[in-house]
Order: C-alpha cells, then structure tokens, then sequence
C-alpha cells in the first residue's frame, strides 16, 4: 500500500533530487532541509548581516536576539532546564572532542572510560585519544547479538574505576536504541559522568535531557534538518561545573591582559570565536517547523516506511540484515556479493544509500564485516522511494549473480 509523507513538499530538495533520477535514502548521514530553513537563513543574510554578543548597533542587537533565542529553544527542545547548559559547537565530533580535552583533568592513570562496542568514530577517537595522553583504560562494552549493549556485561565491566561512560543513543549502523536508562543507573551509582551520543536519537521523536539524566547529550544540527557546521552540547551543571576551558580566542574571554585572562562560564566560555550564526537562525527555523507537526504521526509514518524496509530486506534470497534495526535505518550485506560492487550498481541507478564501515571500523570488524550498505529513512520519504529501491536492488543483484 502506497505510504505517502504528507511533510515532502516542506522540502525542495526532494523534489530537485527527483528531477535527477535520485532517491535520497541516506539521511542518517545528512537530511534535506525544510523550506522554512532556507527562508530564514536568507532573511538574515539579505536583511543585515551582523556578529554576536558584542556589536552595540541595531544588527548587532537582532542578530544576538535571533542567535539566543536559537539555544532557548534548543534547551526547550531537550527539555534543557536552562539555556545557559546548551554551548553550540560545529557538530557532534565538535562536542565530543571538547569535552574529551574539556574533561582531561578528571583522570589519572588507572581510571578507566567505558565506551561500546558500537560506537561512531566520533565517539570513539576523542576518548582513545584521551586514554592514551592520561594512561587510562578504555572498556569496551560488548553487545548483544541483536545490537543492544549488553547489560549482564556493562554491568560486570562498569565498576569504581569507571570514571566516564559515553555511548549512542541511536546506532548508526544497526538502527538499534541503547537502553541508556539501565546503562545510565550503573554509571551513576559508580559516580562516573554520562555522556550520550545522540547524533543519530535525536532525530527521531522528543528526548528530555532530564529525564534522561545524563551529564552530557551530544547532537549534530545537519541530521534534524538543520544546517551543517553546528551542533549542540547539552552539560548539566554537575557536568559543566568540571568541563575546563578548552578553546580560546574572542568571545569567550571575561578579562585579558598580556600573561593572564579569565573566562566566561558557559556556554559563551565554550564558544571561542565566530559562531556559526546563520546556521544557528537556520537550526531555529528548522525546530520551529518540527515543533509544529504531529510528533506521533512522524513517528508512525517513519515506522510504517522502517517495517517495509525491512520486509523487503528479509524477504530477498542472500540478503543479511545486520542486527535487529529498531528504527531509522539498516544495514546489509548479500551472500556472495561485495557491497563496494552493489553499491556502484545501485548508484548507477540513482539510489542515493551508503556503503562501507560508516565511521564504526571496530564495530564492522567485530561483525566479520568488510563493509555494509546502510539505508536511511527520513520523514520526507515515501513507499514510492522504498519501492524504486528495491527494483534498483534485485537489478543489481541479478547482474551481481
Ligand atoms: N555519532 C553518530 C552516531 C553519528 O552517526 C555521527 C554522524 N555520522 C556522529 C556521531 C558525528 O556527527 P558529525 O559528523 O555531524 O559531527
């Protein structure tokens, strides 16, 4: 049956992609952008142009007026308890690699950061990295076969040397939600800060930052169809309260003199230099727009669109679906045939999905995998788009065996 998405015409891109021939099907990496973000970012580009927090002029003033109001509704959007906890960064890479350098001193040699076994590089990198500077322990938490975090062993491994614990909401490669709730409880009890990869979550349904409980929740702009070049840190003030300064320039500066300077709190203490302000008016005018529509619907329609995907996936010979996707997106591989070669064939026939390890090398290895090839479902695709997909996918196989 024919699953339309009422939202599609909100986004250009779409329609142009579909002159070209392209299915987009691969917005886990990055979304197509509503009308309502283009506007604004040419309403501010074509009616004055002007830098943040310290020009005293009329622009000034309405540029920094648009900027906060951005980061108050992105507190309200994580049910935040203030603005002041959201800092933005330029992505969720951005976010991590602050509070990796930001969080250095909490370790000594000996103390250990559990991480899982799937995490993105993102989320990986910036805490081997600081493993490696401090001499602390990096844990890898194993998973289910399913492509969950397995609790009996987070629970063994998670203990009075944790120190930090950092894991995805959402997996970007097995589609999976962590059961952060239970993951969160045990770092808790150890006394160890949280911190929540939610690059890939926060793009489906509404999450609550304090419900969550989390010392920190970590997101890109780009993947909840707003611009690239941003992203947010969420810290509450347990968490802030140990972040050091970590970047330094303009804007984040108290006092300075020659030998010595002082810092703002945050967030404009974690904000040094130019912020990415149209981006920022952009990101506001994309919540805006997914602050007016029917979140269930959104969901139901992303879910009706994610049981097709997999029906079709599982229902064709030779075809390995990797774990047990929740939502989102999958990820697969075909008996006997190189992903590299299938992903070739069904570019060539317009279909816009991702192959290769997807910033998770460990985790693929860890799978036996050389590579996979992911699709991804936004709330602009259709059945339609499932359905071309899938006649691109037998093409190619037919060809491939
Ligand atoms: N974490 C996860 C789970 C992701 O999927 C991504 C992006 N693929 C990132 C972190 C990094 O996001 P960005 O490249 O926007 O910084």
């Amino acid at each position: 049956m024919f699953q339309p998405s009422p939202w599609r015409a909100d986004f250009p891109a779409i329609a142009a992609l579909q002159r070209q021939q392209q299915t987009y099907l691969d917005s886990a990496a990055t979304t197509q952008k509503p009308q309502a973000l283009l506007d604004a970012i040419a309403h501010y580009y074509s009616h004055g142009a002007a830098n943040v927090h310290r020009a005293q002029h009329l622009p000034g003033a309405m540029a920094t007026q648009a900027f906060e109001g951005s980061r108050e509704k992105i507190a309200q959007w994580l049910n935040a308890p203030s603005p002041s906890q959201i800092i933005f960064t330029h992505g969720a890479t951005s976010a991590l690699n602050l509070l990796a350098y930001g969080l250095e001193n909490e370790f000594r040699p000996g103390d250990e950061i559990a991480i899982s076994a799937l995490e993105h590089h993102a989320n990986l990198l910036p805490w081997q990295q600081l493993a490696q500077r401090r001499g602390v322990k990096l844990v890898i938490l194993p998973l289910t076969a399913g492509g969950m975090i397995d609790l009996d062993s987070a629970a063994a491994l998670i203990g009075p040397r944790t120190r930090l614990l950092a894991v995805s909401q959402l997996s970007n490669v097995l589609g999976t939600w962590q059961p952060l709730d239970s993951l969160l409880a045990m770092a808790r009890a150890q006394d160890a800060l949280t911190v929540v990869d939610g690059a890939q979550g926060v793009v489906h349904g509404r999450h609550d930052v304090q419900q969550l409980d989390c010392d920190f929740y970590v997101f890109s702009s780009h993947k909840l169809y707003g611009p690239d070049g941003l992203g947010a840190l969420y810290g509450s003030c347990r968490g802030l309260g140990r972040l050091q300064h970590w970047q330094f320039g303009g804007e984040m500066v108290h006092t300075a003199d020659y030998h010595v300077a002082s810092f703002h709190p945050a967030p404009l203490g974690f904000e040094a230099g130019t912020p990415p302000i149209a981006s920022v008016i952009g990101l506001s005018a994309s919540l805006d727009y997914l602050g007016g529509l029917d979140t269930k619907a959104v969901l139901a329609h992303e879910a009706a669109l994610h049981r097709q995907l997999l029906r079709g996936l599982h229902d064709r010979e030779g075809v390995r679906v990797v774990g047990d996707p929740q939502a989102a997106l999958a990820s697969f591989t075909v008996d006997g045939v190189h992903n590299a070669d299938l992903a070739h064939l069904l570019t060539d026939q317009g279909i816009a999905v991702r192959a290769g390890h997807h910033c998770a090398m460990p985790l693929l290895k860890r799978l036996g995998l050389q590579g996979a090839i992911r699709v991804s479902l936004a709330l602009y695709n259709d059945s339609d788009d499932l359905q071309r997909f899938f006649e691109a996918l037998d093409k190619a196989l037919e060809m491939l065996r």
